[in-house]
């Protein structure tokens, strides 16, 4: 299953950085998931209950942002927006085009919180 692969992946991430922070809880997790990453949405909100579990991510909620698909053309150099079934320039309407943005798959935001000092 690859969304459970990648929620391990990203809990992995999580959990460096709760413990760079010194966090002791982490609430939320938010990932920037683009439409052509090929990772499914539903499963990978299914697999991360999983993932979490017994990290210090295991009552976190996942937050899921969607990206926009954004291309380059080989022939015109416009930049534009693209559909994920239909990656071609919308100035000159070349399929000559490179992918800028749309494939992403990332760790945008962590939200921690630390316990409160014993100490003092
Ligand atoms: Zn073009």
């Amino acid at each position: 299953m690859h969304e459970l692969a990648v929620c391990q992946g990203l809990i992995g991430e999580v959990e460096r950085v709760a413990a760079l922070n010194g966090a002791s809880e982490v609430t939320s997790v938010t990932v920037l998931i683009g439409p052509l990453s090929g990772v499914e949405i539903d499963l990978l909100q299914n697999a991360f209950p999983i993932a979490r579990a017994g990290s210090v991510a295991s009552e976190a909620e996942l937050v899921v942002e969607t990206g926009d698909i954004r291309v380059q053309c080989t022939g015109c150099g416009a930049q534009g927006p693209a559909a994920p079934n239909k990656l071609i320039c919308s100035a000159c309407g070349d399929w000559r085009v490179r992918v800028v943005s749309g494939d992403e798959l990332l760790l945008k935001s962590v939200e921690l919180s630390r316990a409160p000092a014993s100490a003092n």
